[in-house]
């Protein structure tokens, strides 16, 4: 049995996600033929804020831990992006996700920029009162460069709606009123959008299901394996066995199980609240978690960290449909070899765009404090999904690239653009 858990690549070959950002973007840059100076400026965050934040644990100690805020980019409105909790944060890694918000933004023509926060906790570790303390020092230290109109954090991995709730609640005390929009995914009694807990994976299940059909694949003919059973793999698991894939196996950090038949996944979702993990679902079999991701299937859906399909790993994967339900989960290195296989891979920032499109939704919502119901928001959340895959295949297509290369070549094209028609100051 591996010693890895689910998405864990072996550590020599564990890349840097800024790198495979930077790289991602200079491809993007040599297809448009933009020079060097406009190339550094796309490559650099506007902004970056590094803050310490001083914990008193419940047993009386004080621990300090990091934070960070990066603002990649405004050129088309204010920052937006989601909150890290995890062990391994840092600088680069917030960077890297920064930049993917810029593209993903500008891909789905929302009007922000992209920014991403994180702060190297290991969320388990800490009891719920903790967990608020750290929110809520984190949010007051960055409080002088978010706003609803200057950058809106959002959940990411080891973040939920409460945590949202908390910084919305430490913002609107600092400032003296109730400021709902800055920051989107809040519980809905407190202004959060109908829709928006589900929306990433639905959105990724839209594509999917948009790329199976490409590939003249049939959902009921049609096998899938999700890495990640949290946010996006759970709800994507759920969406594409209601389309009538077969999901035969799915891995969360503590390990994967398989069942050739296809899984119940409404009946390992309630395992999984009530054990806290997939590992010894009844209806399966357990599963080597490094595995998973080179299963025998048509589509497999990495949906937990960066970095997982690389070097080692992209001769063994199987599957001929890829969609990237993770930021950054394929390497440049693995990247090259599915596209000489073959293979259809669609990138993040198109495939799990579905969050910061009803991220965004909320957002609109709040600031005309008008709510939709959650038909509205589910049917132009697929309009836009479609409408941006769409036009990412119809780019691939005209100019001879990557579905990634496609997507970051709009994107960046666009960004670009408002930054050219702004002109640059001073
Ligand atoms: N964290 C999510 C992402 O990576 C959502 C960001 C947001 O809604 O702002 O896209």
């Amino acid at each position: 049995m591996s010693l890895l858990t689910a998405g864990e690549a072996p550590a020599t070959e564990v890349s840097n996600p800024l790198e495979e950002a930077r790289a991602q973007l200079a491809a993007a840059v040599g297809v448009l033929g933009y020079g060097e100076g406009l190339h550094k400026l796309l490559a650099t965050p506007r902004r970056e804020l590094t803050v310490g934040i001083p914990l008193r644990r419940d047993d009386g100690t004080t621990e300090v831990l990091t934070g960070y805020r990066v603002q990649h980019n405004f050129s088309r409105g204010p920052a937006k992006g989601g909150l890290r909790y995890a062990p391994n944060v840092d600088l680069d890694e917030v960077r890297a996700l920064a930049m993917w918000m810029t593209w993903k933004c500008s891909l789905l023509d929302l009007p922000y920029g992209g920014a991403k926060g994180g702060i190297t906790i290991d969320p388990r570790r800490y009891s719920q009162a903790e967990l608020e303390r750290v929110t809520r020092r984190y949010t007051s230290e960055i409080l002088p460069i978010i706003g609803p109109e200057r950058d809106i954090p959002a959940p990411d991995i080891g973040t939920d709606e409460r945590t949202m709730a908390w910084m919305m609640d430490t913002y609107s005390v600092n400032v003296g009123y109730t400021v709902p929009a800055v920051v989107t995914g809040k519980p809905v009694s407190v202004g959060g959008s109908l829709g928006r807990a589900s929306a990433t994976s639905k959105g990724v299940v839209t594509i999917a299901l948009a790329a199976l059909a490409h590939r003249g694949l049939k959902p009921s003919a049609t096998t899938a394996a999700v890495q990640g059973f949290g946010k996006v793999g759970a709800g994507a698991a759920r969406f594409l066995a209601e389309a009538g894939v077969k999901v035969t196996a799915v891995a969360d950090q503590y390990g994967a199980v398989h069942h050739g038949a296809g899984l119940d996944i409404p009946a390992l979702q309630e395992h999984v609240a009530a054990t806290g993990s997939v590992v010894g679902f009844a209806g399966s079999e357990p599963l080597p978690a490094g595995e998973l991701l080179e299963l025998d299937v048509d589509l497999l859906i990495p949906a937990a960290v960066e970095g997982v399909l690389n070097e080692a790993n992209a001769h063994r994967i199987r599957a001929q449909v890829i969609v990237e339900g993770a930021n950054g989960p394929t390497t440049a290195a693995a990247d090259k070899v599915f596209t000489e296989a073959g293979k259809l891979v669609v990138p993040d920032i198109l495939a799990n765009a579905g969050g910061v499109v009803v991220s965004y939704f909320e957002w609109v919502q709040g600031n005309h404090a008008y709510w939709w119901t959650a038909a509205e928001v589910d049917q132009r959340l697929q309009a836009r999904m479609l409408q941006a895959w769409d036009g990412v295949v119809a780019t691939a297509a005209e100019r001879r690239l990557s579905l990634r290369e496609a997507a970051t070549v709009t994107a960046v094209q666009r960004v670009a653009e408002a930054h050219q028609i702004r002109g640059l100051y001073p």
